[in-house]
């Protein structure tokens, strides 16, 4: 596919979907390819779904509008999917990509094999966001537009600081700038900004995490006693996995966090030596080389001797490799 309009012909109705807890990425190309359905083929219908996005994407146009349940019987004409790996991730509107006459999926995960119809996958991109903008015709990407996909962009390169920005990030990201886009306040209201108890959480979790092997694996975490003690939830986590990275030394970092009892929700992170979406699809999840997760069961040492028995075994390989 070259531009979104090849979809577009004879469309009437048309869902969007993104991911189980959607990050800014995810929120960010459902919204920019909602706004400009909306603007530009003012005759087609769409609704978008996200399974409950968090106050700080407030700024994108248009975010109530976001319906975060299903409701009732449809048969779209068309059902695109943005920043969804695997089929099992897809929120709140799974049935309607199953009744949809056709489905498109857009993404940026290398472990994403393409469960749509119309499968347009760039793993080498480093936001969905800017693969979805390769989609646009340009003198289109309005500020409205703009501002969705540069939340996106920002949230999944850390600021234009991993490894997988391009020079083609930065083009785009200047393009959008044009428009006139709110650079600084996205950026810190959106990716920086904690309140007082995340930051509490945050320096509780470095302060209890552990270093394991030889300092080349951090492992931090939380469980849920203590999460309803802070009277915090999963969203309220962010940016902590992050943190654990930027040890000195530190080859791959695991933060874990207890969603129900015995069952945990895994964060892995990377400086780039190792391949992180390995683990987590080796464990049923999957992600980036350099951020990656997935869902484990058992006791909370059970989950950490299982994720850092895998990290060590591909230290291991690496070494022959
Ligand atoms: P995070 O650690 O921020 O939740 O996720 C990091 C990356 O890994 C994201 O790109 C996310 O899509 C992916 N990821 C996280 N958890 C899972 C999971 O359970 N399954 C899959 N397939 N991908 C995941
Ligand atoms: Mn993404």
């Amino acid at each position: 596919m070259k531009n979104i309009s090849e979809v577009l012909e004879h469309v009437k109705t048309m869902g969007i979907a993104g991911h189980i807890r959607p990050d800014g990425d995810c929120v960010g190309s459902c919204m920019a390819l909602y706004l400009y359905i909306k603007e530009y083929y003012p005759d087609i219908r769409a609704d978008v779904y996200l399974d409950h996005p968090k106050p700080i994407f407030s700024h994108i146009d248009c975010i109530d509008e976001i319906k975060t349940e299903a409701d009732g019987e449809k048969n779209y004409d068309l059902f695109v999917t943005c920043d969804v790996s695997s089929r099992d991730r897809l929120a709140v509107a799974g049935d309607y990509f199953e009744t949809a006459k056709r489905t498109v999926c857009i993404d940026h995960h290398i472990s994403n094999m393409g469960f749509a119809q119309v499968n347009h996958v760039r793993g080498e991109v480093s936001s969905a966001c800017e693969v979805l903008y390769g989609l646009f015709d340009p003198e289109k990407v309005n500020r409205r537009v703009a501002t969705a996909i540069y939340t996106g962009m920002v949230h999944d390169t850390g600021v234009f600081q991993y490894s997988s920005t391009s020079p083609e990030t930065m083009r785009i990201a200047g393009e959008l700038m044009k428009t006139g886009v709110d650079f600084s306040r996205i950026i810190d209201e959106s990716f920086y900004e904690k309140t007082y108890i995340q930051n509490q959480v945050m320096g509780r979790v470095l302060a209890e995490s552990i270093m394991l092997q030889d300092g080349k694996c951090i492992v931090g975490y939380m469980r849920k006693k203590d999460m309803d003690f802070y009277g915090v939830d999963g969203k309220d986590l962010d940016g902590i996995v992050s943190q654990l990275r930027l040890t000195r030394g530190v080859k791959v970092a695991i933060f874990l966090y207890e969603v129900e009892t015995q069952t945990f929700k895994v964060s892995l992170r990377s400086n780039g030596k190792i391949d992180v979406s390995r683990i987590a699809v080796y464990f049923g999840g999957g992600g980036h080389k350099r951020a990656a997760g997935c869902d484990l069961q058992g006791s909370m040492y059970d989950v950490i001797n299982n994720i850092t028995a895998e990290i060590e075994r591909q230290m291991l390989l690496e070494q022959e490799e």
